[in-house]
């Protein structure tokens, strides 16, 4: 297959108005066509049209127009190789490969697995790790199914396991599992708990490792990858699709914070992996036909501006922003109390203020 057979072999795949409806809300407009507000320019009236039978988008507006890839290039910010990529690995189309290519997107994903069964394999054998997530009030269960493990503290645990498995060093590297210096390769996380990240798709992209013991940082991400960027991915993410799609996302900022919620029966929660939500997340959300979003950011004056920065963004102004001012310093602690889903349901309303993307200020609680 050639690349031109590969373009037409995705866009027979792909339904063009389900990759737009992940940004922009469509509605019908007769006959197979859908229109939307257009995203590449401001306006309020839709004149931002998708013809799905074509495979055609057009905005009457601006005069953007083009097909799937055309969409999809200027919405990420991607060159033609770079959706192609993409759009290839989600209509699952084989690429003819150019000799000499760096490793693709699949070779690094098994790295990942490979990497994700280690780490699992370590909690199950190690009972300090085991007693601290204990510890955090978190169940067997929400590790499981977050799929929480354990980095030892060794500097080739997983470089062993790695090249065990036939990966070479360089790959583990590329990976974001390996670090490497002055030639030497060795495990990036250890003596941690580690927390994998997935994609929108629910596929490992990297890991954030946080310190049983002394160790800095307290948490540590995988380096952004061919697969990972952080402003793309919400932690929780496709644990929580279905519950979002009943219209309510709950934001936090700490992993712990949201595996917490997500136990104490707040499904909807994602987790940020840094400060504030980005424009990539917001339309994450937005694909679910989120519309009201509770950000439960912890209550220093980090947090709180990390929220505020959330406001910043274009995306904003499609959502119901809430400020939830929470009775703990952060969400994760309300595991550790008997009455913690009630303290954090009942001040719900009460505590909750619609925030206005015009003010600066968090409202007051
Ligand atoms: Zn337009």
């Amino acid at each position: 297959m050639d690349t031109a057979q590969a373009v037409e072999a995705i866009k027979r795949r792909l339904s063009l108005k389900e990759v737009v409806s992940r940004y922009v809300a469509l509605k019908p407009a007769g006959r197979g066509r859908w229109k939307g507000l257009c995203p590449f320019h401001q306006e309020k009236t839709p004149s931002f049209y998708v013809d799905e039978e074509k495979g055609l988008f057009h905005c009457f507006g601006c005069k953007a127009g083009g097909d799937l890839f055309a969409f999809v290039e200027r919405i990420e910010g991607l060159d033609f190789p770079a959706a192609l990529e993409r759009l290839a690995e989600e209509a699952g189309v084989e690429l003819p490969q150019k000799p000499g290519t760096p490793q693709n997107r699949k070779e690094l994903l098994e790295v990942l697995r490979l990497a994700q069964a280690y780490f699992q394999e370590a909690l199950a054998a190690s009972e300090e790790a085991k007693g601290y997530l204990q510890s955090r009030g978190l169940s067997e269960e929400s590790v499981a199914r977050f799929g929480l493990g354990y980095a030892p503290a060794k500097a080739d645990g997983l470089l062993t396991h790695l090249v065990r498995h036939g990966v070479s060093p360089e790959e583990g590297l590329k990976a974001g599992v390996l670090a490497e210096k002055e030639g030497r390769f060795f495990d990036r996380f250890r003596h941690r708990i580690t927390f994998p990240i997935k994609d929108h798709l629910g596929r490992i992209v990297a890991f954030t490792g946080r310190a049983l013991g002394e160790e800095t940082p307290k948490y540590l991400n995988s380096p952004e990858t061919p697969l990972f960027r952080k402003r793309e991915v919400l932690f929780a993410y496709p644990e929580a699709k279905a519950r979002l799609r009943e219209g309510r996302a709950i934001v936090v900022e700490g992993l712990f914070d949201a595996i917490a919620l997500h136990q104490m029966g707040f499904g909807e929660t994602v987790a940020v992996l840094g400060s504030g939500l980005s424009e990539e997340q917001a339309r994450l959300l937005k694909s679910q036909e989120v519309r009201e979003v509770y950000l439960a950011f912890d209550a220093d004056e980090a947090g709180q501006k990390a929220a505020l920065q959330s406001l910043d963004l274009e995306m904003a102004r499609q959502f119901l922003f809430y400020a939830v001012r929470l009775p703990v310093k952060d969400p994760g602690e309300l595991l550790l109390l008997e009455d913690g889903p009630a303290r954090f349901q009942k001040p719900w309303k009460r505590r909750s203020r619609r925030w206005s993307s015009a003010s600066r200020r968090p409202p007051r609680a």
